[in-house]
């Protein structure tokens, strides 16, 4: 384990006491040239890169009203203050919202406000420096960019996007973060972020198909490229294999199996993360979209179903009909896009699929809403359909469900600490201590219920709990996947019966 503190989990959470300075330490590595380049940024910091900075900050404050609204319109009420679970976690004061936004807007009054321009020190705006660029690293890169605080506060002020914003600046000026852009690059070239070529995903999924069949005893297909297929499912690539995440997607093959539908994966849009937007990209954002549009057409696909994933389901479901759109071509029957919890769930409602829900009796469970899940999109046709869909899809599979505190969850929900392109080693610190709050209100649960496993919908999320769990004493392995439990749970009726079982054994 690494060399910091783990914040103690208290009973009531108690706000804390503000340590100045205590994460300026915290930083990503800085993206090389061979990592920006791909992007379009320039290799390092460019030599005039203060007039650069402001120039894009004027660029993006002129396309994005909203930015320019959120940087004029904040009061200093306080309110968002201690809604931040890097706040929370860390006691850093600048990790309160309205300190991290203060970042930008000083910037922003010095340049392009009447009152900056000539009283700066009246209204707090400073010079463009190298000082003020180090924060902006270090701080920006300590958003998730969840929009918690924007639920509390009463202008609707979303510091995610003017995190988004600064990471575009800082990439402009060639000092953007390797973590994200290694990634992005990753998927230009090979499709993914994990950088699996067609033949080892190939080879991946034909394991897995020997895998279930020798488990279950069904030949449960897991396709890839197949032209004509209905249905084109987009999933992050980390189910390929990581742990719980592949779970799921064993899961989303029981499901399609026992729907008989036609489906497929495909190696060119192997991904369905799209890191565009933690840089703040909507170019780059725009380019990694594009991608499933051309598979799609490719494959003659009807459909277009999402894996579980929440920044994913975020871009998708608020970007990809206006980047890769229109989607003509589609069975316009079905929603564009669609998210494999919706899915399921619609079947489950129409009393196709029958689940053993003892199959998860060695659990006792309670689900995560991931941030970008439960704030930035919805799913089904009902409001907060994104909160009861999934809570719908694990109590049809577990007899033992309890949620944690309301002040946590559905729309209120804490961010698991690593989203917003902050899941990467060199963050280990600000990864642990952010996740406090969401420890705290698991503790509840474990506490009072019994409660032994974490559900979620997010690669991120299950990412992050796995590595940061043992900080707070469970266990690695207590988060599972949504449809690891309906994969558990499902009866498929093509399912060897006990009697075959036992007419085998008389053989
Ligand atoms: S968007 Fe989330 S991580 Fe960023 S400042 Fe707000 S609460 Fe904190
Ligand atoms: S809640 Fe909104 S208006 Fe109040 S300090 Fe925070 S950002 Fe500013």
């Amino acid at each position: 384990m690494a060399d910091f503190e783990t914040p103690e989990l208290k009973e009531i959470p108690i706000i804390p006491h503000v340590k100045d300075g205590s994460m300026a330490h915290s930083k990503p590595y800085v993206a090389k040239a061979e990592f920006q380049e791909p992007l379009g940024y320039p290799g390092e910091l460019v030599d005039n890169w203060e007039q650069v900075a402001v120039d894009k900050l004027g660029e993006l404050k002129g396309k994005y009203r909203s930015l320019q609204v959120f940087l004029d319109s904040c009061v200093k009420c306080g309110a968002c203050t201690d809604k931040c679970h890097y706040y929370l976690g860390t006691s850093d004061p600048k990790n309160m919202p309205v300190a991290r936004q203060d970042l930008l807007r000083k910037v922003y009054r010095r340049y392009y406000t009447f009152a900056g321009k000539y009283f700066p020190k009246l209204v707090g705006a400073e010079d463009m420096t190298k000082e003020v660029l180090d924060d902006w690293y270090s701080y920006f890169h300590q958003c998730s960019q969840c929009r918690r605080c924007s639920v509390f506060c009463p202008y609707g002020i979303d510091t995610a996007e003017i995190s988004m914003a600064a990471r575009e600046i800082m990439d402009a000026v060639g000092m953007g973060q390797k973590y994200c852009n290694e990634i992005i690059a990753k998927v230009f070239k090979i499709g993914n972020n994990l950088g699996l070529p067609e033949p080892a995903l190939a080879d991946t999924l034909e394991g897995l198909e020997e895998e279930v069949e020798e488990d279950i005893g069904v030949p449960v297909k897991f396709p890839l490229d197949v032209k004509g297929a209905d249905i084109l499912l987009v999933t992050p690539s980390a189910d390929f294999f990581a742990e719980p995440h592949v779970d799921g997607l064993i899961g989303y093959a029981k499901v399609f199996h026992e729907a008989g539908a036609s489906w497929t994966l495909s190696s060119y849009a192997s991904e369905a993360a799209n890191f565009g937007m933690f840089i703040g990209s909507y170019e780059n954002m725009r380019r990694i979209s594009r991608r499933i549009r051309k598979a799609a057409q490719e494959l003659g696909v009807k459909r277009i179903i999402f894996g579980e994933c929440g920044h994913a389901w975020r871009v998708a479901y608020a970007f990809l009909n206006t980047y890769a759109g229109p989607w003509d071509f589609l069975d316009p029957n079905y929603p564009v896009p669609q998210h494999i919890c919706e899915y399921t769930y619609d079947l489950i409602q129409e009393g196709k699929l029958k689940f053993d829900k003892s199959e998860n009796d060695h659990m006792t469970l309670t689900y995560h809403d991931s941030c970008n899940v439960a704030r930035a999109t919805r799913m089904g046709d009902k409001p907060g359909g994104q909160f009861t869909i999934p809570r719908e899809i694990i109590k049809a599979t577990c007899n033992n469900y309890y949620d944690m505190p309301a002040d946590t969850i559905g729309e209120a929900t804490f961010c698991c600490g690593g989203g917003g392109g902050l899941l990467t080693d060199d963050l280990m610190e600000l990864r642990v201590k952010g996740a406090m709050p969401r420890m705290q209100a698991y503790k509840t649960v474990v506490d009072d219920h019994g409660v032994t496993n974490l559900a979620a919908i997010c690669a991120i999320c299950k990412t992050q709990f796995a590595k940061v769990f043992p900080y707070y004493g469970y266990g690695m392995t207590d988060i599972v996947s949504v449809h690891q439990l309906v994969g558990e749970a499902i009866i498929l009726s093509d399912a060897p019966s006990d009697d075959d079982d036992d007419d085998n054994d008389d053989e």
